[in-house]
């Protein structure tokens, strides 16, 4: 099972990934991490790459395909993997596509997690985050039943400073822009599915087990 997982911040993308990773029993590579450890463990493509990054550049996608190709080649993804936060752009795609394809390998599906640009709003806005233990809330979804302190361990409740209104927006707004090419790039080869990201987490994990089902 070869997957990718899209879906704009907000959309609930993290909990699902961990959530498939571990019914089908595959790594869930995320870009982020990865980078962090090739990085951390000063390989030379983590070298190569945090050379751009303290430059205030972005890695060039031959760097960033490099590294996770390479991650694909080691032996936990032989029965399939759960790719989060790549590919990012079309060219990317195409570099994968080439990769996957030296490895004999071939991508099953491409799971993107909709949700309306309002509620995605919504819900980044009304979050809240308990100063001393981390939980998250929201103010209409989830409130703490104590207010502004959290329940679990009576620390007061913030609001993160990129979570105002005009930050989220422009936030939702550039990934949508970004990824609309990749989306119809996935879409023309026939290996999107779109899940409805609205409904309760557990329907939408649901969703997304079905969907790869039918795909084994
Ligand atoms: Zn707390």
């Amino acid at each position: 099972m070869r997957i990718i997982l899209m879906g704009p911040p907000g959309a609930g993308k993290g909990t699902q990934a961990v959530a498939i990773s571990e019914h089908f029993n595959i790594p869930h590579i995320s870009t982020g991490d990865i980078f962090r450890y090739n990085i951390k463990e000063g390989t030379e493509l983590g070298k190569k790459a945090k050379s751009f990054m303290d430059q205030g550049l972005l890695v060039p996608d031959e760097i960033v395909v490099a590294i996770v190709e390479d991650r694909l080649k080691k032996d936990d993804c032989l029965n399939g993997f759960l790719l989060d936060g790549f590919p990012r752009t079309v060219p990317q795609a195409e570099a994968l596509d080439i990769a996957l394809k030296n490895m004999s390998m071939e991508l099953d599906r491409v799971i993107n997690i909709e949700v309306d640009k309002e509620i995605l709003i919504d819900r980044a806005v009304g979050r809240r985050i308990c100063k001393e233990c981390g939980a998250t809330y929201h103010i209409s979804y989830n409130p703490s039943a104590k207010g502004d302190i959290c329940e679990k361990c009576g620390g007061s409740l913030y609001q993160r400073d990129d979570d105002n209104e005009a930050t989220v927006t422009r936030r939702i707004e550039v990934y949508l822009k970004e990824t609309l090419p990749l989306i119809e790039y996935y879409q023309n080869k026939n290996k999107l599915t779109v899940i409805d990201g609205q409904q309760d987490i557990d329907k939408v994990f649901r969703d997304v087990v079905g969907v790869l089902r039918g795909d084994l």
